[in-house]
């Protein structure tokens, strides 16, 4: 294992930030698998479950067990992590901009652009490493302005190429669940059998590019272009586990260990178990969560709560505006898996609750990563 580290340039006098990468098996070995966590700085699970990642790897790079490469960033967005007030950790956004942090990452088919056809052959996988080195190059051109660019940049320079990309994120609290695109609905079905996942929301371009539709539309956008000669270049999900307070070593180490099985069912690592435990989670559309909003401003009580199956109409619970006393109902807006809700338990008419996914493409109420 190697460690290797990425200073960014600082904001002000005085002040650096640095990004670190856990480098475990040969370099450029196949299939190479890319892990981070804490890109949203306040999602702690996911941060805690690359800890004990990084532990089994320790062991079974002792007994010679890694055969690809695997590459874990334990700490996506330091800048982030530094960023609190009042006691609480802005996480999410960046505090200077308010930009989401898991937003805006470079757009790899665009940066790319046209020239790239003149190199293509026509062999896939001699593309395949043509086009990730054009993507490695396009990245090595940009001028970041800022840390946070310059962040974003750094972390896909180490992940551009990677075979895999899994980014740990959590939500407030919901059950195990992933973001995927339809490119790959095997490797999909693959993960969520792996880690537990009780749902998978599909989803192929948004147009905010958080990093794991960074490393998936590229490839997609490549191939309508130009055909078949562009390879499925790279699977990419986001992987939320559950709640922000779901932080236990206990549940961490299992969670390490199904990470341990996918690293084994896609070859980047042997003598591990492979088979994966769990059955598969519905694959539905993210277009299709429908928004459960507050109908009044108030104090928020669940009757429902995540993972329970609901009946389009159903009580979920309620809010009481503590000075009119009125109590109002907050029902689901479609039958399906009320799948998260939010943390606080006080609630502005408007807000966002919680998401109900649902099989069909259901009004707007888009979820973030
Ligand atoms: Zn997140």
């Amino acid at each position: 294992m190697r460690i290797e580290t990425l200073s960014l340039t600082g904001a002000s006098a005085g002040t650096r930030r640095e990004l670190t990468l856990y480098r475990y098996g040969a370099a450029r070995a196949q299939p190479k698998v890319y892990l981070q966590a804490g890109l949203h700085a306040d999602e702690m699970p996911g941060v805690l479950v690359l800890q004990h990642v990084m532990d089994l790897l320790d062991e079974a790079s002792s007994r010679g067990q890694i055969i690809g490469e695997i590459c874990i960033v334990p700490v996506a967005n330091p800048i982030g992590l530094s960023q609190w007030t009042h006691q609480r950790p802005l996480g999410r956004q960046d505090a200077d901009s308010l930009k989401n942090f898991n937003r805006g990452f470079p757009d790899l088919a665009k940066l790319v652009g046209p020239a790239i056809e003149r190199q293509l052959t026509p062999e896939p996988e001699r593309n395949l490493s043509l086009i990730r080195g054009a993507f490695r190059k396009a990245l090595s051109d940009l001028r970041p302005r800022t840390d946070l660019e310059e962040m974003q940049v750094g972390l896909m320079m180490w992940s551009c190429d990677a075979d895999y990309v899994l980014d740990l994120h959590c939500d407030h609290f919901a059950v195990m669940h992933l973001y995927a695109s339809s490119e790959r609905p095997d490797v999909t079905s693959l993960l969520c059998r792996a880690v537990g996942a009780r749902l998978a929301l599909i989803e192929d371009f948004s147009g905010a590019n958080a990093f794991d539709e960074a490393h998936a539309a590229p490839w997609r956008s490549l191939r309508e272009k130009y055909g078949a000669r562009v390879p499925q270049g790279c699977f990419a999900a986001t992987l939320e586990y559950r709640g922000q307070l779901d932080v236990e070593d206990a549940l961490a180490r299992d969670d390490a260990l199904h990470l341990m099985t996918f690293l084994a069912a896609v070859g980047a690592l042997t003598g591990v178990e492979a088979k994966p435990a769990h059955p598969d989670a519905p694959h539905l559309p993210l277009a299709g969560a429908a928004e459960i909003v507050a109908p009044q401003g108030g104090v928020l009580t669940w009757q429902a709560h995540p993972g329970d199956k609901v009946a389009a109409g159903q009580v979920l619970g309620h809010i009481v505006d503590p000075v009119s006393r009125r109590r109002m109902a907050v029902t689901a807006p479609i039958a399906g898996l009320m799948f998260r809700t939010e943390f606080w338990r006080a609630c502005q008419r408007g807000q966002t609750l919680a998401h109900v996914a649902g099989a069909a493409v259901a009004p707007p109420g888009a979820v973030g990563r």
